[in-house]
C-alpha cells in the first residue's frame, strides 16, 4: 500500500491510499486499505493517518482512527502511532504483532511513523529541498 497524507498551507489535510491488497487474494477481498478508520482516516480539526500491512489483520483494529483520536487527545503524531502499535501488540497478548506500520501528520504538520517492521516512509515540506526517507524499524 502506498498511503499519503498531504496538507496545504490554509491548512486543508487529506489522506489517501493506493494498493495492490494481499498475495493471492480470493476475487472480492476489500482489504483494510478502502475502509475508513483501518488504512485510513483524517479529520480537518486534527490530522490524518494511513496503514499499510496485513489489512485482514489491520481492519480489526481500525488503527488509523485510533491514531487520530490519540493525536485529538494531545499526542504527538509518532506518540499516536507508536500507542497504536504498543496496544495492538497488548491486545494479541505480548510484543508480537502482525505486518503494520502508520504514518500520520497533524495540522501543525508534524509527522508520525511506527511500524511492528522494517518500513521506509518519506516526507517533504516548504522548508526542505528535496524529499527526506526515514527508515523506522520499532517493535
Ligand atoms: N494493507 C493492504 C491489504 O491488506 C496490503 C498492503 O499494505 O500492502 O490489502
Amino acid at each position: 500500500t502506498i498511503g499519503l497524507i498531504a496538507l496545504d498551507l490554509s491548512g486543508n489535510i487529506t489522506v489517501g491510499v493506493s494498493t495492490s491488497g494481499a498475495p493471492f487474494k480470493l476475487p472480492g477481498r476489500v482489504g483494510d486499505s478502502p475502509l475508513p478508520g483501518c488504512g485510513l482516516y483524517a479529520d480537518h480539526t486534527v490530522g490524518a493517518a494511513a496503514a499499510t500491512g496485513d489489512g485482514d489483520k489491520i481492519m480489526c483494529y481500525c488503527p488509523s482512527f485510533h491514531v487520530v483520536q490519540l493525536m485529538k487527545q494531545g499526542s504527538s503524531p509518532n506518540e499516536a502511532c507508536s500507542a497504536v502499535l504498543a496496544d495492538i501488540q497488548r491486545r494479541m497478548g505480548g510484543n508480537q504483532c502482525f505486518e503494520i506500520g502508520l504514518i500520520s501528520l497533524n495540522l501543525k504538520g508534524e509527522v508520525g511513523a511506527a511500524s511492528s517492521v522494517e518500513f521506509p516512509y518519506t516526507f517533504w515540506n516548504q522548508e526542505l529541498d528535496s524529499v527526506k526517507e526515514l527508515i523506522i524499524n520499532q517493535k
